[in-house]
């Protein structure tokens, strides 16, 4: 399948050596070409040019976009899209006024998600994800990273994961999964917190392992849920299966957990909406990539991650959406976007590096996704007519996608 894209009003992201992460300064700048064309063949991008110097390209489909933007598409690096159920009535309790604990006796929370996803077949689970997956593509998401953590029985962790596996089969999206055992404590194990690591690291880690389920390993280090010495153990215990660490911290509490997870050379650390000084520092030199989630903040009302203090001190930052049935049931990165330009003071510029490049870096996809360099995935979001890009966040409610090409493939 060979596909020509001509007339682009402006390219986005284009790097002809592109680095494998933007920290700091360098996140300020935003590549592109005016009046482009983009070649595509056989699902990755063969050449790209300005109009005045396109050579002959015949008996080619070709996709006029005059007065559009093409640009990467995006590298959603944190979702929890498998699940089953959702969790609406928790919501208008929430609004309510209803504790976390009366909207978790009334069936809410990680824990009753759960068992919720305990009860759902193999089956029916593919079927309820692989409509989100569907809907994050049509919103310009060309790969996208996959948590296990809403089993927490070794079974129905092996299920979410194998769920997981099996989107990434049938869909030309780039899909990368992790396991997330050490989600929260479940309630077989309520004061019983060892006894849940010990079925984790003898039973459930080996397992996925063995049939390689999971690439990384991921675990909610905070207050009440597992603490930064539990990280130490889960950490050191993936690695002996070569998972590499992908951890939720700072979400609440600053606890030490960034330390530790920069300690085990985790390639990113996620959530960030608490962050010290301390912890900025511990960043500084690393090869770990900060992830803000600020879907999550906006539906939860809680602060945003400091992202343009961290940018401003010389880190890298990557955004993500963290889709999951409880904090955060949106996987729209154009709204991830737009939200950490309005709430985080981000740039336009830095907020798609955010999102594509660094996106792709803490999923491990440096060298085939995130901007447009010959040789890499053809991955494409081709907007509407807008004046600018920076029209994009700015218009924040509007959808501004006309089409998404994802492995050379209109979807
Ligand atoms: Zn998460």
């Amino acid at each position: 399948m060979k596909l020509l894209l001509t007339h682009i009003k402006e390219l986005l992201q284009v790097r002809e050596n592109c680095p494998e992460k933007l920290s700091g300064k360098e996140m300020k700048e935003l590549p592109t070409l005016k009046n482009a064309w983009v070649f595509i063949h056989h699902g990755v991008i063969e050449d790209y040019g300005t109009m005045d110097k396109m050579g002959p390209h015949q008996g080619f489909k070709t996709l006029d976009c005059s007065g559009k933007i093409v640009m990467p598409a995006w590298c959603d690096s944190h979702s929890h899209i498998v699940y089953a159920g959702n969790r609406e009535q928790e919501f208008v309790d929430r609004i309510n006024g209803l504790s976390y604990q009366e909207i978790a006796e009334k069936g809410g929370g990680i824990v009753n998600s759960a068992k919720k996803l305990q009860q759902t077949s193999e089956e029916d689970l593919y079927h309820q994800s692989a409509a989100r997956l569907e809907e994050v593509m049509r919103l310009g998401t060309g790969a996208i990273e996959i948590k296990s953590g809403y089993g927490l029985t070794t079974e129905a962790e092996m299920k979410m994961l194998r769920v997981a596996k099996k989107l990434d089969e049938e869909y030309p999206i780039t899909i990368k999964t992790t396991f997330l055992g050490a989600h929260a404590i479940p309630t077989e194990y309520k004061g019983n917190k060892d006894g849940y690591l010990d079925l984790l690291c003898n039973e459930m880690l080996p397992k996925v392992a063995e049939e390689k389920l999971a690439e990384y390993v991921d675990i909610f280090c905070e207050e009440g849920y597992f603490s930064v010495d539990d990280m130490e153990r889960i950490l050191s215990e993936g690695k002996k299966y070569n998972l590499i660490p992908k951890v939720h911290v700072n979400q609440f509490n600053s606890i030490g957990g960034i330390a530790a997870a920069v300690k085990h050379n985790a390639l990113s650390v996620d959530h960030l909406e608490v962050m010290t000084e301390k912890d900025i520092e511990d960043l500084k030199d690393s090869d770990t990539m900060p992830v803000a989630l600020p879907s999550c903040s906006y539906f939860l009302s809680i602060p945003y991650a400091p992202g343009r203090k961290m940018i401003d001190a010389g880190l890298p930052l990557a955004l993500a959406t963290d889709y999951n049935p409880g904090s955060t049931p949106s996987g729209n990165m154009n709204f991830v976007v737009a939200t950490a330009c309005i709430k985080m003071r981000l740039t336009p510029e830095e907020a798609i590096n955010a999102a594509t490049i660094n996106g792709a870096y803490a999923m491990g996809l440096s060298k085939t996704h995130g901007s447009i360099t010959k040789g890499k995935t053809a991955n494409l979001i081709i907007t509407k007519p807008v004046p600018s890009y920076g029209y994009l966040p700015y218009a924040f409610g509007s959808n501004l996608i006309d089409s998404v090409i994802i492995n050379g493939k209109e979807v």
